[in-house]
């Protein structure tokens, strides 16, 4: 004899029906088969909204009623287009019976569970007979057996405890003479002692196989679902979910206990005894593994073997001095509880004694609320303990598995890695047996949980990273083409799995929290919503992703005014804009604090040289316990390209002009002309070295005319440079003449900064300087004969790019 269930999706609709009579056909060519059947996929809620509805005087359990009819109504068409007229009948019947009762429900008002359970049994009723007449009408060897004549419970409605002592008597007589190859029961369904209909709980079909499969000692139960087995965590919200493939009867029923809804809790219970191992298969993909419930010990190198959660949960705190040593207190409050039948789902108790927390399902919660204030009225009136404290919204996420105990570290993981990604943890409670550790957090933060915690203890060898890039003009497009070049060689070589998550440009802006496919992004970003950069700032926010990490290509102020609240998101932030870390002190020092203290790495390495790693560099010196004692530096791709390109046979006017056109200044020309870009950047330098500065203390000694200095506009500024040639050409002169080249040269010595146009004279490292590279010496302590120097291309798109780009990655090492 063999058990089988399939649950509400297998049986969801004619095309599934028939892979299930296909599957059960093939097996009742070996042996008996008894399959027991889950009400047509959502019914059972379609039933209780009508009952609801109905309760409500609301009319529309009438539009409810005719969507359940249809839907059996087409199912028993579509299985059996010749001879359809009687399950037709049988199905008319029942459904007038259903609606009769609905018209009831309306009448009085009222739904007692008593008749809530009476209405769902219609659910199964219906899918059971429909499958069974259907492979009747197929010639298969198939009847349909109302389990409520073996199914015996007491009355508890709604969720009622069976007899298995009746239940076993009833079950071994009826299948010691049951004379088809193939059985068909309606799972969930039962009747009491007294005969009242009564059901085993939602998702009970899985209990009712397991009943049956105790009850006939086979030697396997088969659970036919619409997943390929218990995943390591629930699949609809972690893509990277995979299928266990052997798992304890143990570690299965704390997963299912706290929320794997694949399989439902009880359902362990009868077979555990047995030693009947259970066997979770996909009714869509049958030749799929699936996953074997057993006392089997399979040796695994991971000790956490799934994740799971449950939602709506009510956190209430009991506390106050009144409770310390005093016993009976727990005790009180379990009774209380208990008498209103509300099922403690975690407890945790401070070792002071101090405060009790539980866990509860949220719909209990009022009741719970009144009941224990109730019982504690006293001591509270005296101030002795505080009213219950009730926090809603709220859901458990658990770590299982029964080797974790061996294990040290696995708490620690969990915690660090939900810390970094700001998931606040409201309550922890973990068993002695240390097969289960449970947290409480917020609703919100759910997916997110699951999704970080999988990757530390199930794809720890990939790390996620949820880019959002604000401004994609050169910089920006440059970036992206690299990201979508590099995106296999980072997964393949350095296990990080980057995904742009979220585009924007001034115009709109585009997000996907699957990741934007950046094959035709360019269109796909001009078809987007329109761009706000607090919209922007919210879908990051909303989307609530792992690893997110916030990139600025833009030099926009405002942009940069919104890192503070990335930050504070545990977004990271890397920029290429310069305002933010060239602002007062007091804002970038905050930034780095925040940086800190929500976990958020804050870069910005092209903020100086582009992408050449000079900050990275100083960083690490200073990190090593090395001290800056004097920077000198040539940091202006656009002033080099001017002064290598201005001589006695060019015009001042025409290099600047042409610097402008190639994309070498800023659209104000006079932001690198007159040093503000380089006092920036040796600003950034001095601050990073650990000096407390402003952009006020850097000294500026212009090269540019008094004109030019005063000029009101871009315009104005130009015909200076014309007007003014002379000047220019006599700078040139004064260099020429003692064999020097022109440079704009940053200094930090001593705890002062100072920008200036200088003549370097032949043999010193900045004289050869070619093009728009740029060049930093620093003197250290450890540095103090010969500078350490880093030199490169310091200004373009592409190089730029890659600097983010390696910030970027840094994250991912991170
Ligand atoms: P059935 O109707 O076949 O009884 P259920 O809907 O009750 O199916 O259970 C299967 C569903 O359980 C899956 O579709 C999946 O969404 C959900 N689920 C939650 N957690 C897990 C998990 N850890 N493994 C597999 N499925 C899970
Ligand atoms: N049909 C019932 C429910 O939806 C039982 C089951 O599917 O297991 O809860
Ligand atoms: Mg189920």
């Amino acid at each position: 004899m063999k058990v089988l269930k399939f649950g509400g999706t297998s049986v969801g609709s004619s095309k599934n029906i028939n892979k299930v009579i296909s599957i059960l056909d093939a097996y009742a060519k070996e042996s008996k088969v008894v399959c027991v059947v889950s009400a047509v996929g959502g019914i059972t809620d379609k039933l209780l909204l009508a009952g609801m509805q109905a309760q409500s005087k609301d009319n529309a359990f009438k539009a409810t009623f005719q969507i359940i009819k249809d839907v059996h109504f087409s199912i028993i068409k579509e299985l059996n287009p010749d001879n359809s007229s009687s399950i037709l009948n049988y199905a008319e019947e029942k459904l007038n019976e259903l609606e009769s009762l609905l018209n009831g429900i309306f009448l009085i008002n009222e739904i007692s569970p008593k008749t809530s359970d009476k209405l769902v049994t219609f659910g199964e009723l219906l899918s059971s007979f429909i499958i069974a007449e259907t492979m009747k009408n197929r010639g298969l060897s198939a009847y349909r057996k109302n389990a409520q004549e073996l199914v015996v419970t007491n009355a508890n409605f709604t969720k009622a405890e069976v007899d298995y002592s009746v239940t076993n008597a009833n079950i071994k007589d009826y299948f010691s003479s049951a004379k088809e190859n193939i059985t068909i029961l309606p799972g969930f369904i039962a009747r009491s002692t007294f005969g009242e209909q009564t059901t085993l709980g939602r998702g009970g079909s899985d209990f009712t196989a397991a009943i049956v499969a105790a009850g006939l000692h086979v030697e396997q139960l088969e659970i036919w679902t619409d997943v390929s087995g218990m995943f390591t965590t629930n699949p609809k919200l972690v893509k990277q979910a995979r299928p266990i493939e052997t798992i304890s009867y143990q570690e299965a029923m704390e997963l299912s206990h706290f929320g794997a809804k694949v399989l439902y809790p009880p359902t362990v219970q009868p077979v555990l005894d047995l030693n009947i191992p259970i066997h979770i298969k996909n009714t869509m993909e049958p030749e799929a593994v699936g996953t074997i419930i057993s006392n089997e010990f399979v040796a695994s190198n991971n000790p956490v073997k799934g994740i799971s959660n449950i939602s709506n949960i009510a956190l209430l705190t009991l506390q106050g001095s009144g409770m310390v040593g005093i016993p009976g207190f727990s005790k009180r409050l379990f009774e209380t509880l208990s008498n209103e039948k509300i099922n403690v789902i975690l407890i945790t108790q401070a070792s002071s004694e101090h405060s009790i927390c539980l866990g509860i399902e949220a719909k209990d919660v009022e009741i719970a609320k009144t009941a224990i204030d109730i019982t504690f009225e006293n001591e509270i009136a005296l101030h002795k303990i505080d009213p219950i404290q009730v926090e809603t919204n709220l859901s458990i996420v658990a770590l299982v598995g029964d080797n974790m105990k061996n294990h040290q570290g696995i708490s620690g993981k969990m915690f660090s890695s939900l810390g970094k990604n700001n998931i606040n943890i409201r309550a922890i409670a973990q068993g002695a047996s240390e097969k289960n550790i449970s947290i409480v957090i917020e609703e919100t933060d759910v997916k997110k949980a699951l999704n970080t915690l999988h990757e530390v203890f199930f794809e720890s060898i990939t790390k996620q990273l949820n880019v959002f890039i604000t401004g994609v003009g050169n910089v920006g497009e440059r970036l992206v083409e690299q990201i979508k070049q590099q995106k296999k060689y980072l997964k393949d070589n350095l296990k990080i799995n980057l995904r742009v998550v979220g585009l924007s440009n001034s115009r709109t802006m585009i997000f996907n929290g699957g990741g934007i496919s950046l094959k035709n992004w360019k269109e796909d970003l001009s078809n987007g919503e329109k761009a706000s950069l607090e919209g922007f700032f919210e879908n990051a926010k909303s989307l609530n992703l792992r690893n997110s990490i916030f990139v600025d290509v833009t030099a926009n102020k405002d942009v940069a005014g919104l890192y503070e609240k990335y930050l504070r998101e545990s977004i990271a932030v890397v920029a290429c804009n310069k305002i933010a870390c060239s602002s007062t002190f007091s804002n970038y020092k905050e930034l780095k604090r925040l940086s800190l203290k929500y976990n958020a790495p804050f870069l910005f390495e092209t903020n100086v040289g582009a992408g050449l790693p000079i900050i990275d560099t100083l960083g690490n010196l200073i990190a090593s316990g090395d001290k800056v004692t004097s920077i000198q530096a040539v940091l202006s791709g656009s002033l080099n390209f001017v002064f290598n390109n201005f001589n006695d046979t060019t015009k001042f006017y025409d290099v600047v002009k042409q610097a402008a056109a190639e994309g070498y200044t800023e659209p104000d020309p006079r932001i690198d002309l007159s040093g503000v870009d380089v006092a920036r950047k040796i600003l950034i330098l001095a601050r990073e070295s650990g000096v407390t500065m402003d952009l006020e203390d850097i000294e500026n000694i212009p090269f540019l005319s008094k004109a030019g200095l005063e000029s009101n506009s871009v315009d104005d500024f130009y015909q200076t440079l014309i007007d003014d040639e002379s000047h220019y050409q006599s700078l040139f002169a004064s260099a020429k003449a003692k064999d020097c080249q022109l440079k704009y040269v940053a200094k930090f010595d001593n705890g002062k900064a100072s920008v200036s146009l200088q003549e370097i004279p032949k043999g010193h490292p900045f004289y050869n300087l070619e093009g728009s590279d740029n060049i930093v010496m620093f003197y250290t302590e450890r540095y103090s004969q010969q500078p350490m120097i880093i030199k490169g291309a310091g200004a373009g798109a592409d190089v730029t790019a890659s600097g983010l780009f390696a910030d970027i990655i840094r994250l991912g090492n991170n």
